[in-house]
């Protein structure tokens, strides 16, 4: 059986500029991958290839064995692969509910046909998720009233909502309260178990992601400089020079 999601010999250029060069990548099905790297280094590029945001110049990517190299956001979404974006994303007008809702839509899926959560409707996983993470509380308030942390958890939820196979994290706890972190790294845990999801999760907070991820990718410069389990790569001398410091 192969990976859940392959990326082989992924190539982004944007003009003269190469952000990701001849990439290999995978997530393996209900693997948390952490992908860590300098600023620049192509991790936001990467899961914007791999969930269809951005156009690939080179390399195939596949899920379940299916290429999606080129196919359209929505459909790779409604395929089983979401985001969430460095930029806390989320309509500070509409409520928390109304947020998780409209999160379901861009999938483009019939109100009732949610993936793995055919007896469930959109309201109900909605509330349920919004429980998981412990927002349910605050599910009628306008998302613009969240602090920052909130908004991170409310994005996480959206990612989820559609039932993906799939959800890619960029940058998580940036901009959360650190007395928080811990909590967002509980939640995610949780989502993990009930929801049988891999994540693929983007960090410069290296606790975290060493905490969390079952295996580690370091890019540098647009290639993979290395990948292992994270003790492996923690000690990794070229892994330390380029990015961990010493
Ligand atoms: P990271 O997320 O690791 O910090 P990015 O993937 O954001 O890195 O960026 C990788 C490289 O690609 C950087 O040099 C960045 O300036 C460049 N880049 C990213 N997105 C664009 C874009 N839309 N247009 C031009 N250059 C971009
Ligand atoms: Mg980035």
């Amino acid at each position: 059986m192969g990976a859940l999601l392959t990326a082989e010999g992924v190539t982004c250029r944007f003009g003269g500029l190469v952000a990701l060069d001849g990439v290999d990548f995978h997530v393996d099905e209900g693997e948390i991958v952490g992908l860590i790297g300098p600023n620049g280094s192509g991790k936001s590029t990467l899961l914007s290839c791999l969930s269809a945001g951005q156009r690939v110049d080179a390399g195939r990517i596949r899920l379940s064995g299916k290429d999606i190299t080129r196919r359209r956001p929505s459909t790779v979404a409604r395929m089983g692969i979401t985001r969430t974006f460095q930029d806390a994303r989320v309509f500070g007008e509409l409520t928390v509910t109304e947020n998780v809702l409209l999160a379901r839509d861009w999938t483009g899926l019939p109100p009732f046909g949610l993936l793995r959560a055919p007896e469930r409707s959109a309201r109900d996983r909605a509330a349920m998720l919004l429980d998981l993470v412990g927002l349910c509380g605050l599910a009628e308030e306008k998302a613009g009233s969240l602090s920052g942390g909130q908004q991170r958890l409310l994005e996480l939820v959206m990612a989820m909502m559609p039932g993906p196979k799939v959800v890619m994290l960029d940058e998580a706890t940036s901009g959360v309260n650190p007395a928080l972190i811990a909590e967002l790294s509980e939640h995610l845990r949780l989502l993990h178990r009930e929801e049988n999801v891999s994540f693929v999760i983007v960090e410069h907070n290296v606790g975290f992601v060493f905490g969390m991820a079952d295996r580690i990718v370091v890019l540098q410069q647009g290639r993979v400089l290395a990948e292992g389990a994270p003790d492996e790569v923690k000690s990794n001398q070229e892994v330390i020079d380029a990015y961990l410091g010493a």
